[in-house]
């Protein structure tokens, strides 16, 4: 409610919720208060009865003029803030050419690809663009839920009509996560009406999915063969460098500053999803202020060690699959034997155990028998080299590379 000198007022509904907030939170709030404001303050909880009264009427039937309950657009999801590589390309090719002729040959398009890859932003930066060239276009952006949500809604207070008015009448539509459609008939019913008045009308329809209209069980075929009428763009995962040169532009939008070491320790993640990885990102940067640390790696490996290994590979596991894939057993690569097929596996080993796990050179060292780092360095830069000059062993770790990561998905 209100910054005091020495204190952050929070209103709450009852002294229950003040207790309780107070017990279990006063800490963490002092020091989310003090990070935002760079003061000291305490925070401080009073009861208000306007609150009390609010939480009530939410239990009530909502009011037949309540309004119509979309879902809030980001307006910092922009192109200019998405960065392009290779895995989201298409997609972005896509969304751009639909911002700028909407209505146009993509009619409708349809993005899919798995969670926090940028389906959400892309189809954001379509809606902001199209409204800031031309504020009189409506669009309208909403999730398949919240569409379900307004339908029995108008259903039971507003009267269909109005529905159906409000949806025929914009210019454009973007509906998020149509996946949920999935068994849900009634709204599926409405929504084939609402596409198919918009499509005869030119308007432009994008929607976004995390499966392929094909794989979204219990949607109607009639749907179905409508949303691959348009254009299908998928968002793949990430490459490192993609990975990279996002979490330097997410590091720059919030005005830190993070060296390529832990960038790159970042984006080495063999986590794909955006939005875990800028998870990471932001908890670094709140552990460093709070601590008045620098961003460094020793930081991001303390602070993030912890939570990113449970998806991470170990240097066993990279060895394990290395030793079947080249038909030696693991104790011989762990071995000093110095025969070039048991050194070729090791160093292949040493290589992927960088690539692919948290381990320092000594840490890989160590795990491989007792090495010493300058030997694990010496086999990570041979194998860089040879895979520069031979694309076939390239591919070969590729493969293995796959393997590994596979391995630890489907633990
Ligand atoms: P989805 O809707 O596919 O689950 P989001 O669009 O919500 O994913 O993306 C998750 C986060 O990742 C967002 O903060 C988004 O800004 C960010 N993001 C994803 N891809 C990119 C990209 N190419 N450039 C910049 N930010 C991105
Ligand atoms: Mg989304």
């Amino acid at each position: 409610m209100r910054l005091e000198e020495s204190r952050a007022v929070f209103t709450v509904p009852n002294r229950f919720f003040a207790e309780w907030i107070a017990e279990r939170y006063s800490a963490l709030l002092g020091e989310a208060l003090n990070l935002e404001t760079g003061r000291s303050l305490d925070a401080a909880f009073e009861v208000s009865p306007y609150q009390a009264q609010a939480k009530s009427a939410v239990i009530q039937p909502s009011s037949p003029k309540a309004p119509p309950a979309g879902i809030n657009l980001n307006s910092t999801y922009t192109f200019d803030s998405f960065v392009v590589g290779p895995c989201n390309e298409l997609a972005h090719a896509a969304c751009m050419a639909v911002a700028d002729a909407p209505g146009g040959q993509y009619n409708p398009l349809m993005i899919f690809g798995g969670s926090g890859l940028g389906k959400t932003h892309l189809v954001s930066a379509v809606a902001n663009h199209l409204v800031s060239r031309e504020p009189a276009y409506q669009v309208h952006y909403t999730s398949s839920e919240a569409y379900s949500n307004e339908l029995i809604q108008a259903v039971r207070f507003d009267g269909i009509q109005s529905f159906r008015d409000k949806y025929r009448r914009v210019d454009g539509l973007i509906i998020e996560d149509i996946q949920f459609l999935s068994g849900r008939e009634r709204t599926q019913e409405e929504f084939f009406h609402t596409f198919d008045a918009l499509f005869q009308a030119g308007r432009q329809i994008v929607l976004t999915s995390d499966k392929l209209p094909r794989d979204i069980p219990g949607l109607a075929s009639r749907l179905r063969t409508r949303f691959e009428w348009g254009l299908l763009a998928d968002l793949q995962t990430p490459d490192t460098e993609t990975k990279l040169a996002i979490l330097q532009r997410k590091a720059s939008d919030k005005g830190v500053v993070i060296n390529r070491q832990v960038a790159s320790y970042l984006a080495n993640q063999p986590e794909s999803s955006i939005r875990v990885l800028e998870g990471y990102l932001n908890r670094l940067v709140a552990v460093s202020r709070l601590r008045g640390a620098e961003v460094s790696l020793e930081l991001a490996r303390q602070v993030l060690g912890p939570l990113a290994s449970e998806n991470l590979v170990g240097v066993e596991d990279v060895l394990r699959v290395v030793a079947t894939h080249f038909g030696v057993r693991p104790a011989d690569i762990k071995s000093s034997r110095k025969s070039r097929d048991i050194s070729r596996p090791r160093q292949v080993t040493m290589y992927l155990a960088r690539r692919l796990t948290n381990a320092s050179f000594p840490e890989i060292g160590q795990a491989l028998g007792g090495k010493d780092h300058s030997t694990v360095v010496k086999g990570v830069q041979r194998v860089e080299k040879l895979m520069a000059q031979d694309p076939e062993l390239a591919d070969t770790l590729r493969v293995v590379e796959n393997a590994v990561r596979q391995l630890k998905q489907g633990d």
